[in-house]
């Protein structure tokens, strides 16, 4: 099961309360749907729990029942209205004209509850929309065919409090997330608080994972630099020794000469600890600076 048709299952938990609700989701459903015309309002679908919400939606809503249901063991559920008086109903409880053919709007005075938003972007969702496994990346899109039906619901979405990117991708119009916390958001206002969570969850673990791999390769580096480093203060530290009697240097360029020179391995810390007395890791540093020079001179 997908992440989308598992969002698009619990969406479909939601009850049928109230009836301005279960218009406001139909009329989501329709202008999302792959037709909703004068002849004939067709609702295609793989989901399995979309399909079963479907009729008792629509009978909630307007008391009409379809005038074709799918086959069973169909792939893709077909849903089909096309009795002229089911669809003007349907239409005058839009607020539309019944019979034009202008292009359609979305009719905001059918949607001034913020209950009734909620529902009419459920519907829209289940009807045309889609959502990816979050771990694969972060995009929820709403598509439809009606171009200002898109641009109406960016406004509604604004509204709300959303900030959505709009594209167009063939015949389609795009509302769309790339935010996983929008899309958290979103999934949560529409009803589907559960997978809004586990896109939490698993943002959160990438986050964790992002974090102990930046740190991880960050000490390698760390330790890379240090050896080379090292392999560097050996290399003076040899040269010198053959042009010269090391105990002849001054006895604390000497002392640092030979501390690494025996230990070659370890870090300029744990040298400087061997020191007598003690010292600060940037006070040898800078006596191994001076080998490399007096080296270099040589
Ligand atoms: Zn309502």
């Amino acid at each position: 099961m997908s992440f989308s048709s598992d969002a698009k299952r619990e969406l479909c938990r939601a009850p049928l309360s109230r009836r301005c609700c279960a218009q406001a989701e139909c009329y989501g459903i329709l202008l999302y749907a792959n037709r909703f015309d004068r002849g004939e309002a067709r609702i295609v679908t793989e989901s399995a729990a979309f399909a079963a919400r479907l009729p008792a939606l629509f009978k909630k809503a307007f008391h009409i029942t379809f005038d074709r249901l799918p086959e069973a063991g169909q792939g893709k559920r077909i849903f089909s209205l096309t009795a002229p008086d089911k669809l003007s109903a349907l239409s005058a409880a839009f607020g539309y004209d019944p019979g034009s053919t202008v292009a359609h709007h979305i009719n905001f005075a059918v949607l001034e509850e913020e209950h009734c938003r909620s529902a009419f972007f459920r519907g829209a969702f289940l009807a045309g929309g889609s959502v990816t496994d979050p771990a694969k990346g972060y995009h929820l899109e709403l598509a439809t065919s009606h171009y200002s039906v898109n641009r109406e619901l960016l406004t509604l979405l604004r509204e709300a409090g959303f900030a959505p990117k709009s594209a167009a991708r063939g015949a389609n119009h795009m509302a769309y997330f790339k935010q996983s916390e929008a899309i958290t958001d979103f999934l949560t206002a529409i009803g589907a608080p559960l997978a809004a969570m586990e896109l939490m969850n698993a943002k959160a673990e990438k986050d964790l994972r992002g974090g102990v791999n930046r740190r991880v390769n960050c000490d390698a580096a760390n330790l890379d630099k240090a050896v080379d480093a090292a392999q560097a203060q050996l290399e003076d530290i040899r040269r010198l020794a053959g042009r010269m009697d090391l105990a002849e240097l001054p006895p604390k360029l000497a002392e640092a000469a030979r501390l690494r020179m025996d230990n070659p391995e370890m870090t300029l810390t744990e040298l400087a600890a061997l020191c007598e007395p003690p010292i600060t890791k940037s006070s040898l540093s800078h006596r191994l600076k001076k080998l490399g020079e007096l080296a270099g001179e040589m």
